[in-house]
């Protein structure tokens, strides 16, 4: 008898697993192409309702936004920027951007040497910054990427209108805005995010940024960069978020015999960019209509986002240095999916958590963290 329920009930779950997988494809077909990778399905192509190109299948591509050859910065080790692509390349990162303070460094070197098609390219970046604003000696940088060369020095003598004149000088370079490390300095504010690069949408900033002194989680009354991110969105303004290394140090790891100061390393966080090839405009286009995820680990295994439900798949791989025998030590995860207010809408702890909308949500997004303290973010998904 025991034996009877046992197999009724393994081929129910057999019968669930095949018709999840069945859904999945219906799911990825006809909008998107598909692979199988490892035996699992990973839902390729454009979902979410903003700009699909749906007829095109696309693939995860992943790479860092921020980062320094300390061009012109005494304080800093004067890094040669093919040592910083080289980093990038060599450790299996499919684009990075060297985006120095104030400096637009030439790419058509570097992509003759390290840009390969399909595999790497060199994107090419420059970080706007202004002296210090006062009051409080605020510093408010913009990351620019995909630029068509230098760009213009910021104007304004307030946080609001440096930040505004950042984005629109990267634009008018033909590039991207995405505002760094908003707790350095506790420089931004919402409101200021709100109302800065309102000319085009969305907005971008950094919700994560690796380097010592970026006060990500805030406290003391100020808000956490998230917090932040909530705010915005509660206002009805679509902001997008990156991850970032803002790497400084290539020449010098931190290691546990090591006590000196504070270095800033490459490899701790990034984005992953779901684009229909690995070029420019296609990583712009993937950014602008939010498909894309920030991470400082967490990788999804799949992830699909429209008007009926937010669907994510997770692996519970093994994380360890080779330890523990196969299954004894699985990666566990918490996702959370919140919405207006910062408000968490609901907790899933399985490997493919999921929301269905309810019709009343402004938007959802999720945050998925594993049992070692990564985090993913995923992109707010406004459903109307
Ligand atoms: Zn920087």
């Amino acid at each position: 008898m025991s034996f009877i329920l046992f197999r009724i009930t393994e081929n129910i779950g057999l019968m669930r697993r095949l018709w999840t997988t069945f859904e999945r494809i219906l799911r990825c077909t006809p909008q998107a192409g598909r692979i199988f990778l490892a035996g699992s399905l990973i839902c390729l192509g454009q979902t979410q309702s903003q700009g699909a190109d749906t007829q095109v299948s696309s693939s995860w591509y992943k790479g860092v936004v921020h980062a320094h050859a300390n061009w012109g910065v005494p304080q800093l080790p004067t890094t040669s920027p093919d040592v910083v692509v080289r980093w990038y390349r060599e450790h299996n990162y499919n684009f990075v951007s060297v985006t120095d303070l104030n400096y637009y460094t030439p790419t058509e070197g570097l992509k003759a040497l390290f840009d390969a098609p399909g595999r790497f390219l060199v994107l090419p970046g420059i970080e706007p910054s202004k002296d210090p604003i006062q009051p409080g000696n605020k510093i408010v940088d913009t990351i620019g990427i995909g630029i068509k060369g230098p760009v213009d020095f910021p104007t304004g003598d307030t946080v609001a209108t440096v930040l505004d004149s950042e984005a629109k000088a990267i634009r008018r370079a033909g590039g991207l805005p995405i505002a760094a490390h908003p707790n350095l300095t506790y420089a931004l504010t919402a409101a200021d995010l709100i109302a800065s690069d309102k000319t085009s949408e969305p907005r971008f900033f950094e919700v994560w940024n690796t380097e010592p002194g970026m006060n990500n989680l805030g406290g003391g009354g100020k808000p956490s960069t998230e917090q932040i991110w909530d705010e915005v969105l509660s206002a009805g303004r679509v902001m997008y978020a990156v991850a970032v290394d803002d790497s400084h140090h290539f020449y010098e790891f931190v290691s546990s015999r090591q006590t000196g100061s504070p270095l800033s390393n490459p490899g701790r966080a990034w984005i992953q960019v779901r684009a229909r090839e690995l070029s420019v405009p296609s990583l712009l286009e993937a950014m602008n209509r939010g498909d894309f995820y920030a991470s400082t680990g967490v990788v999804l295994s799949s992830y699909a986002a429209t008007p009926v439900a937010i669907r994510i798949g997770l692996s519970d791989e093994s994380r360890d240095l080779g330890w523990s025998l196969p299954g004894a030590n699985p990666q566990l995860y918490r996702t959370e999916f919140i919405g207006k207010g910062g408000d968490v809408l609901k907790r899933d702890d399985s490997l493919h958590p999921e929301y269905e909308f309810k019709g009343n949500e402004l938007y959802v997004r999720a945050r998925i963290t594993n049992s070692d303290g990564q985090v993913a973010w995923t992109q707010p998904f406004f459903p109307k």
